[in-house]
């Protein structure tokens, strides 16, 4: 007999377990089933961000960081130190600690809100005739449960795109899982696509002592950012050593026996169309992810998956099938944990009968680099395009006394703002914690806020924040700390 539930939820990554909690929280009887098993081999709740993605990847990227200003910044500061080292091996064993906290923490939190967890494989199955739908779960221990669901969200996520001609093979050639879990630094790293991953990782790997080659087969460097942004973090990223070759299709990856270990060929044509190689310790494939909805439909269920193989869905994230919803990874929209959470709790709330709603205009991007790189709203490129009148102000953290006190003087604070309305369009910046200070563009953004508004706005004296005030008076010339 299958037990009832007013929501099923399929998969407890970012978006699953937000949806599964809150509807919880709102009185629904909820269930939330999950595959993934954690390095221990025991299920671990969290999904890609908690076990091999978000977290995992900035408690390296912290570590790494720790080091590197260790190497090239103490020195300003007048410290001194004399030998350093890194242990590889348990730098990745802090990042398998804090992973486990965190997914341990989900189990923890669906206790505490009464949600029942189910591990292993979810399927879903239209119940003919009889309203709700059946989810049938193939759990680790052989044994197969059916639950039914009044409602069901589907936060199935994603999974890595792999290249026909660079396989997987956990060791030479790795995805972010093998990325993360290196157990000693490659002397040649070698990472295809420069995109979000390709440069936190490769960022990684470079600090703690690689030499990084990444192959990018774009002609732009970070298209999706701002090109002012893109530019300072390109000619950083240089000057530290990341060596980012763009315009270059790679075709070949052959892995090779070298002594005890391995190491991989990579053919590309270059930028100039002549045909390059490289020879490395470890090649890194990072060229995007793909929504993870293979085994999850059963014949017949009316959701429709897009040639993507995403879930198709309205702006409500539902499907179209009465009582099926979908959130996060595995459908439209930028591939990030923090709008997987928003579209988990509307979902929920709209099932409650709540207005549940995501706005995507103010869904903030960080990459974790050094410099950290951050927007919210529209670049000056896709204003241009759309025709809409804008003005821009722009400030130096080279002027921010917090950001030169800190010696972190690199980068600027780019505020955007409508021509003739002076509402705020868009927030864009390279430094020192702009992955926590981007919130002040998205706020403003919410509140229809505009330039003047956060010229008006006491700032705390010093604080990075500052650049973003200042830039917010540059929007009409009346920068203070700098000429206009
Ligand atoms: P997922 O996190 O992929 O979770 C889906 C879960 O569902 C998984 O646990 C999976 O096992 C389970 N599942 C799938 N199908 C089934 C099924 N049929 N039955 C049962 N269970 C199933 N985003 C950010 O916002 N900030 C970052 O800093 C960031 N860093 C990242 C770093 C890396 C290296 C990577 C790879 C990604 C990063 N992301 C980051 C992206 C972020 O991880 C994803 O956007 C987010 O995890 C998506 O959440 P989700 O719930 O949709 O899917
Ligand atoms: P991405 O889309 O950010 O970048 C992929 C890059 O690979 C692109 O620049 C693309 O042009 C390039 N590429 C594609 N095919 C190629 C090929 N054959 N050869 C060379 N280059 C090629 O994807 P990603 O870096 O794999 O990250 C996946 C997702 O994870 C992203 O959508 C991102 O949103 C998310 N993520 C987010 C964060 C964050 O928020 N800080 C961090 C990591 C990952």
């Amino acid at each position: 007999m299958a037990e009832q539930f007013d929501v099923v939820v399929i998969g407890a990554g970012p978006a699953g377990y937000h949806a599964a909690i809150r509807a919880a929280q709102l009185g629904l009887k909820t269930a939330c089933i999950d595959a993934a098993l954690g390095k221990d081999g025991k299920p671990a709740l969290g999904g890609t961000c908690l076990r091999v993605g978000c977290i995992p990847s900035k408690a390296l990227l912290d570590s790494s960081h720790q080091y590197e200003n260790m190497l090239h910044k103490f020195e300003q500061h007048g410290i001194g130190f004399k030998d350093a080292s890194i242990d590889v091996a348990k730098m990745v064993a802090r990042k398998d600690g804090i992973v486990k906290q965190f997914t341990g923490g989900i189990a923890q939190l669906f206790k505490a809100n009464k949600v029942t967890a189910y591990y292993g494989f979810g399927t879903l199955h239209v119940n003919a005739g009889q309203p709700g739908n059946v989810v049938k779960v193939k759990q680790h221990d052989g044994t197969e449960v059916e639950l039914k669901g009044t409602n069901v969200i589907i936060a199935a996520g994603s999974d890595s795109i792999e290249l026909p001609f660079a396989k997987f093979d956990g060791e030479a050639i790795v995805d972010n899982v093998g990325a993360l879990d290196f157990t000693e630094t490659p002397k040649r790293l070698a990472v295809i696509g420069a995109g979000v991953i390709g440069l936190e990782l490769g960022s990684v790997w470079k600090r703690l002592g690689a030499e990084v080659t990444i192959l990018e087969a774009m002609p732009e460097f970070l298209a999706a950012a701002d090109a002012e942004v893109a530019k300072l973090a390109a000619r950083e990223f240089k000057k530290q050593g990341l060596d980012i070759r763009l315009g270059a299709k790679v075709s070949k990856a052959e892995v090779k026996a070298k002594g005890k270990k391995k190491e991989v060929a990579v053919t590309y044509t270059d930028d100039k169309g002549a045909e390059q190689s490289l020879v490395v310790d470890k090649l890194l494939v990072a060229v995007g992810r793909r929504a993870a909805t293979k085994g999850l439909l059963a014949e017949g269920t009316g959701v429709q998956l897009n040639e993507r193989g995403q879930v198709v869905v309205d702006e409500h994230c539902h499907t179209g099938v009465d009582g099926v919803w979908a959130v996060g990874d595995c459908v439209r929209g930028p591939m990030l944990a923090h709008k997987g959470f928003e579209e988990g709790i509307a979902v929920a709330e709209l099932i409650a009968g709540l207005p549940g709603h995501v706005n995507f205009d103010t869904i903030p991007w960080v990459i974790y680099t050094g410099p950290e790189i951050a927007w919210v709203g529209k670049t000056e490129q896709q204003l241009k395009a759309e025709g809409v009148p804008y003005k821009t102000g722009t400030f130096p953290f080279a002027a921010v006394g917090r950001a030169v006190a800190m010696a972190e003087p690199v980068g600027f604070a780019k505020v955007i703002a409508h021509a003739e309305t002076d509402r705020v369009l868009g927030l864009h910046l390279v430094g020192p914690n702009v992955s926590e200070l981007v919130h002040e563009g998205v706020l403003t953004m919410e509140f229809s806020g505009s330039a003047d508004d956060l010229a008006r706005i006491c700032h705390a004296h010093p604080s990075l924040s500052e650049a973003i005030h200042d830039a917010a008076m540059a929007v009409d010339k009346r920068a203070i700390h700098k000429a206009n």
